[in-house]
C-alpha cells in the first residue's frame, strides 16, 4: 500500500525525479550529509536532556559521538554541544508537564480513487509534552539558514504541522498545536591567523553568549496551530497528493537542484553512475 510521510511529501512536492530516487529506486549517498548528522545528534541530546540526565554527562556523550581526529568532525562536534549547552541555559529540563520521546503515528486515509482505495500516512515526532495542562507536539530542527525570518515564515506554512496534528488526532491525540525549537548554526569562518582551537572557542562562546540575550540570533522557538477546518482542507489535500503519487512521471525539478545544501542525486542526474550511493534498508528509513 502506498505509505505517506512527512519527508517523501516534501520530497515528491519539490522533486518527482528525487523523489523516484528516493522512494522508487530506494537509492541514498553512502555519506550522510552533515545537515543529518548534526539534526540527529542535537534530538539525541534534546531526548537525554528532557529524560532527565545531567547536561555534562550528555556532553560528553556528544563529543563520544565524534572523531576527535577530524578537523570537520571537531568543528560539527563544536557546534553541535555548543547549540545544545546554549538551549539549556534559556530552557529547563523540567519546563514540560510531561514528556514523551520520539512517538509515531500511523492511520490509513480512505481515497476510492486509489488502487487499493486507501493509503497509509505515518511519521515520527521528537516528542510529545504537555504544557499548561494541554498536549502538544515538539520538534526540534537545526538549521544553517541565512535568513531566519524567511525559515521560520516557511515553518508557519510548511506541511509537517498539518501532516503530524492531523495524524496524532486521528489515533486520538488531540494536540492543541506543535511546540518548535528551531537551532541556527552561525555560519562563523576561520581567519586565516586563528589556530583551530581558538576558532573553536570563539565559535563556542558566540553561541553561549546569544543563548544568554533576550533576542538571540541562533536560539527561536515557534508554537504553531491549526484548526479543524485547516485540518478538514488538508484531508483533501492530501489525497490528492497520494493520487498524483500512485501514478507519476518521475521529471526533473532544476529550480530545486540547488536547495539548502544542493540536491544529493544531483551527480545522477548529470549522467553520472552509481558510484556514491547505496540502497537503503527501507523506503522510510527514518521511521
Ligand atoms: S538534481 Fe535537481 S532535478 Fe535532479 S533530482 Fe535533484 S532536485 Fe531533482
Amino acid at each position: 500500500m502506498l505509505v505517506l510521510t512527512y519527508s517523501s511529501i516534501t520530497t515528491f512536492r519539490n522533486c518527482h525525479k528525487r523523489y523516484y530516487y528516493s522512494y522508487d529506486q530506494c537509492i541514498k549517498p553512502d555519506k550522510k550529509s552533515w545537515a543529518l548528522t548534526d539534526g540527529e545528534n542535537v534530538h539525541y541530546a534534546m531526548e537525554c536532556y528532557y529524560t532527565g540526565e545531567p547536561v555534562q554527562d550528555i556532553l560528553l556523550k556528544l563529543r563520544s559521538r565524534y572523531n576527535e581526529n577530524d578537523e570537520k568532525e571537531i568543528y560539527h562536534s563544536v557546534l553541535v554541544h555548543s547549540l545544545f549547552e546554549g538551549y539549556t541555559l534559556r530552557h529547563p529540563a523540567n519546563e514540560f508537564e510531561s514528556y514523551e520521546p520520539e512517538v509515531k503515528f500511523s492511520i490509513e486515509v480512505d481515497n476510492p480513487n486509489l488502487p487499493e482505495k486507501k493509503f497509509v500516512l505515518t511519521g515520527k515526532t521528537d516528542g510529545r509534552i504537555k504544557q499548561g495542562g494541554k498536549p502538544y507536539l515538539l520538534e526540534t530542527k537545526t538549521t544553517s539558514a541565512y535568513n531566519i525570518k524567511d525559515y521560520l515564515d516557511r515553518l508557519t506554512l510548511d506541511n509537517q504541522p498539518d501532516i503530524y496534528l492531523y495524524g496524532f488526532n486521528r489515533m486520538g491525540y488531540s494536540a492543541v498545536g506543535m511546540l518548535y525549537n528551531v537551532l541556527v548554526k552561525p555560519r562563523l569562518r576561520q581567519n586565516s591567523f586563528e589556530a583551530d582551537d581558538r576558532f573553536y572557542k570563539r565559535i563556542k562562546k558566540t553561541i553561549l553568549n546569544d543563548a544568554k540575550k533576550d533576542t538571540p540570533k541562533y536560539f527561536h522557538r515557534e508554537m504553531i496551530y491549526r484548526s479543524p477546518k485547516e485540518l478538514a482542507d488538508f484531508e483533501e489535500e492530501l489525497k490528492q497528493i497520494s493520487e498524483d503519487m500512485s501514478q507519476y512521471y518521475p521529471y526533473k525539478n532544476p529550480s530545486r537542484c540547488a536547495d539548502w545544501a544542493g540536491c544529493e542525486f544531483k551527480s545522477l542526474c548529470e549522467g553520472g553512475d552509481m558510484t556514491g550511493f547505496v540502497q537503503k534498508s527501507k523506503p522510510h528509513e527514518e521511521l
